[in-house]
């Protein structure tokens, strides 16, 4: 290990708050601090952050946790982010033209319309993996060009929020993201792993305003000293997903990651060549040279967030634990947690949820489990999407010599908030029919964006270092038979149809 230069600072810029995570030189944890973020509502169904409140808070993060110690300690800083969040700033002031659009935004949902109706879908998903949805960057910043005043004549950088703190961290002396952000943008070509020209084109971008694209474990500059009282280096950005995906050590093939917090997402490494879902999945880049298959989930831990603020039958979310353990079976009780429509792999955004199946001896306590039992049906829905998409790849793998032969998909490594929950974990198990892997270090997210800087400054030697440092808490085994998880299952899926 190198001597002095000890420790890792991770800066992770989330939907709600940011954090500043200090590791030390083996990935273990020092000190964390977290600043809310504020959430901006103009108009229905739009979502906005500040770009100067966001690094006011990354900067009062990372001196807190750095507080009384050396900065020369740090041998690097790694960034993850929220992603697809966009923005844009004068490049001469280093001021933001407007308000950060939020992944969660849907005002680029018209234009998704329009373009979809002109049948260019399919050729769009080829090129970045990605459907026309205003969920990703694109849309976001062709709003921002046609409505911020001068944008087109201006000096402007366009990034998303890791790009915004690069620059700011450097104080203007880097533009760059990095390309597991870059694949979230819908303008950027896994295959070719450059921004395209005639997506470009198609959104009104001009090239000189992007970003450069680098590798997540790579250089992205100096934080300038003044900052953090000394000059530390930027060696490692990725994308939230991505980043827990790589705290989780998922570098094998058939690697699955499921992230439980407000919402879930779920990311299978399929190796070095780029996938193509067939089951309405994305496809995106990993942090390291390799690409994934993702689906999303809207709602998870915010049903239990919904049973405690809204319906008042918990106080507190650890709480649910207790009432789903003592409920009684009654088979037939479903919750589809459509609360914004359904994610993958259904993408209904007209979809509303749902409670059917209630008799009554139904109390709070099955509500409460039905709840909880939804994230596990979804899930499936995810694995099972993913698995057919494997089995296509796999196809395809034969008939190509050289590609990459995926194999089934191996024990599901969960994290997020929902995970302290052993009930929850256990019952995933039983309605997936995969085994559950809970680490020691849940906050993996900000693991794996310490992890690349860490590779990058030498304090690991390899990806297999770092999955060897990967430590399992508990392993939950599926404990029901094939035949009773197939029925419940069958149950969920017309319950879903019920709410389409
Ligand atoms: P995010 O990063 O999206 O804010 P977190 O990873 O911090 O989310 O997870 C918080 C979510 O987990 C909340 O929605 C909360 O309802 C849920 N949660 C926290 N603890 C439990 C628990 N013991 N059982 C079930 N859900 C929980």
């Amino acid at each position: 290990m190198n001597g002095r230069k000890s420790c890792l600072l991770a800066i992770d810029q989330g939907t709600t708050s940011t954090r500043a995570i200090l590791f030390d030189g083996t990935g273990s944890p020092l000190r964390s601090h977290a600043v809310p973020l504020r959430q901006i509502y103009p108009a229905n169904g739009w979502v906005e952050h500040d770009p100067g409140e966001i690094w006011q808070a990354a900067l009062t993060c990372c001196r807190t946790v750095l507080g009384g110690r050396d900065a020369g300690d740090v041998a690097a800083i790694g960034i993850t982010n929220q992603r697809e969040t966009s923005l844009v700033w004068d490049k001469a002031s280093g001021k933001p033209l407007h308000n950060a659009i939020v992944w969660q935004d849907r005002r680029g949902a018209q234009r998704c319309a329009a373009l979809k109706k002109r049948g260019l879908e399919a050729g769009i998903a080829r090129k970045t993996g990605l459907l026309l949805d205003p969920y990703f960057s694109a849309t976001k910043l062709e709003w921002l060009l046609k409505h911020v005043k001068g944008a087109k004549n201006r000096n402007i950088a366009f990034g998303t929020i890791d790009s915004w703190l690069i620059w700011n961290l450097t104080k203007g002396k880097v533009h760059a993201t990095d390309v597991t952000n870059a694949s979230r943008t819908l303008l950027w070509n896994l295959k070719t792993r450059d921004w395209d020209a005639r997506l470009l084109k198609l959104f009104g971008v001009p090239r000189a305003i992007l970003p450069e694209v680098r590798e997540s474990r790579g250089d992205f500059g100096t934080a300038d000293p003044m900052l953090l009282g000394a000059a530390i280096p930027i060696l490692g950005v990725a994308g939230d997903q991505q980043a827990a995906s790589f705290g989780q050590a998922c570098f094998a093939p058939g690697d699955v990651k499921s992230t439980y917090g407000t919402g879930c997402f779920a990311l299978v490494n399929t190796g070095k060549t780029v996938p193509r879902s067939r089951n309405r999945l994305l496809a995106t880049a990993l942090a390291q040279k390799q690409y994934a298959i993702e689906g999303s989930i809207f709602i998870a831990g915010a049903v239990v967030q919904w049973l405690r603020d809204e319906l008042g039958v918990i106080a507190s979310a650890p709480e649910s634990q207790a009432l789903a353990k003592r409920a009684k079976p009654a088979d037939g009780l479903y919750f589809v947690p459509a609360f914004t429509g359904l994610g993958a792999p259904y993408w209904d955004p007209a979809a509303r949820g749902a409670i059917l199946g209630l008799t009554r001896d139904v109390g709070k306590a099955e509500i409460v489990r039905a709840a909880l039992d939804a994230v596990c049906y979804q899930t499936r829905d995810l694995l099972d999407a993913m698995r057919r998409d494997m089995k296509a790849a796999g196809r395809g793998a034969s008939a190509r010599a050289g590609a990459t032969k995926l194999k089934s998909l191996r024990a599901l490594k969960v994290d997020g908030g929902m995970v302290a929950n052993d009930w929850f974990c256990q019952r995933l198990a039983d309605l997936t029919g995969l085994g559950v892997d809970r680490p020691k270090v849940t906050e993996t997210t900000a693991l794996g964006a310490a992890y690349l800087a860490g590779l990058g400054a030498g304090l690991f030697k390899s990806e297999k270092d770092i999955a060897a440092r990967w430590a399992l808490d508990r392993r939950f085994v599926p404990a029901l038979a094939k035949k009773e998880r197939d029925r419940l299952y069958a149950g969920w899926k017309a319950a879903v149809s019920r709410v389409r």
